[in-house]
């Protein structure tokens, strides 16, 4: 993690405070003390720095906003586009689930499109795609592409 190189955000008082009633505790050498410090010093900013994460993340648009019904936002970095699953993995490296995740967003929240996947629903069964059913033969008689637009 990056919050090694941040020195600020522990207050000294505190190191101090925990210093002390260490040292009041142990038998230390002087030699031992500036270890001690740096220990705790960074034991702190350790707790510090996982805590703070989350709320550093600022989504590009609303939650709401990002799902349109021609197109779904990226929380990350503003991209639009009818699928965000392939984006993710190109951009961000990142799979839907840890999207979700890293977003707080429940699994039902779409990362396609609506007006999209229904597009391709509709799709997949006009090529049987949808059927799982051995005796669901195609007509004969039908010519289900008289109507091509
Ligand atoms: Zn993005």
């Amino acid at each position: 993690m990056a919050a090694e190189a941040r020195n600020q955000g522990v207050a000294p008082h505190l190191v101090a405070k925990i210093i002390a009633s260490y040292v009041s505790h142990h038998n230390l050498t002087p030699d031992q003390i500036p270890e001690l410090i740096t220990s705790v010093h960074r034991s702190i900013q350790g707790l510090g720095g996982a805590a703070e994460q989350p709320e550093t993340l600022i989504p590009a648009v609303s939650v709401r906003r990002s799902v349109q019904r021609d197109a779904v936002t990226c929380l990350d970095c503003g991209w639009r586009g009818k699928m965000l699953r392939r984006h993710l993995t190109t951009q961000h490296g990142l799979s839907g689930d840890e999207y979700l995740k890293r977003w707080n967003l429940p699994g039902d929240h779409p990362l396609t499109a609506p007006s999209y996947s229904a597009q391709r629903s509709t799709l997949a069964k006009e090529l049987g795609l949808g059927r799982g059913n051995r005796n669901n033969k195609p007509a004969r008689g039908r010519r289900p592409r008289a109507s091509v637009d």
